[in-house]
């Protein structure tokens, strides 16, 4: 393991269960494979145990696989497939099945109803949806901790909504993302937000609740929601999935 990764972990406790177990390792949130050509900005490196960074690996590079056949390029088939996404499509197929339930063609009109050009309608399969709402759930404890400093505990409640281009926010959603502020990405360069991940996170610290927007490649985002569930006036109706974690179980739906 590279020196300067030791560092970062050594005498730390895990940032994704609870602050319960030690450190073993220093994981990379978002993770090397969704930044085009080994783009990744240094910093964002987390504490975790060997269990949270672990696993289920493939989920990194699920996600990664959405967010390439998510963007733009690839949504409006308007490029061939990159060598980036070529080579993760390669590798990713025999660990997971396709992400995808359907990935058809469909017409999209301009202003006059005339057919401007197709676009790919991709919905996720149960499982990848599943997958990548646990893999949110982990960005947005990686963000708690780079933006609070602390280690959100086992009394937390993660909501995650997925967005795809077949999952666009509903107006109330919109403008509750709107109100989070402009994106940042973790390097900005000439005021320009890093397209490869970009991100909202807004922290309400006297009710010790936070809201955040992370996007991949200008296509597939979530938007997440952390509370602390010893509140009963945070209750809410709640987003798409709801996870918590603790030092027995990691990450975990509830
Ligand atoms: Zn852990």
């Amino acid at each position: 393991m590279a020196r300067n990764h030791r560092k970062v972990w050594v005498g730390k406790k895990c940032v994704f269960c609870g602050g319960k177990r030690p450190a073993e390792d220093c994981e990379h949130s978002p993770p090397r494979v969704l930044f085009r050509g080994q783009s990744r900005p240094k910093g964002w490196e987390f504490p975790s145990c060997k269990r949270c960074n672990n696993g289920p690996s493939s989920n990194d590079t699920l996600a990664a696989v959405v967010a390439y056949s998510q963007a733009r390029d690839a949504i409006f088939q308007s490029k061939p497939l990159s060598e980036d996404m070529k080579k993760l499509v390669d590798g990713f197929g025999s660990n997971f099945p396709f992400p995808y339930k359907q990935a058809q063609p469909v017409p999209i009109y301009d202003q006059s109803n005339q057919t401007w050009k197709s676009a790919r309608h991709c919905e996720f399969t149960n499982q990848a949806a599943t997958s990548l709402a646990l893999w949110s759930a982990k960005q947005s404890l990686a963000m708690w901790y780079e933006f609070t400093s602390s280690i959100a505990s086992h009394h937390c409640v993660i909501d995650v909504l997925l967005l795809t281009n077949t999952r666009q926010p509903n107006e109330e959603l919109e403008q509750a993302i709107h109100k989070l502020g402009p994106s940042s990405s973790m390097s900005t360069k000439n005021n320009v937000v890093d397209k490869n991940f970009s991100y909202k996170f807004q922290l309400n610290s006297p009710k010790n609740l936070a809201a955040m927007f992370a996007q991949y490649h200008s296509g597939f985002a979530f938007v997440s929601i952390i509370t602390d569930r010893r509140s009963a006036k945070l209750r809410r109706r709640g987003l798409q999935y709801k996870f918590s974690t603790n030092g027995h179980r990691g990450i975990h739906r509830i």
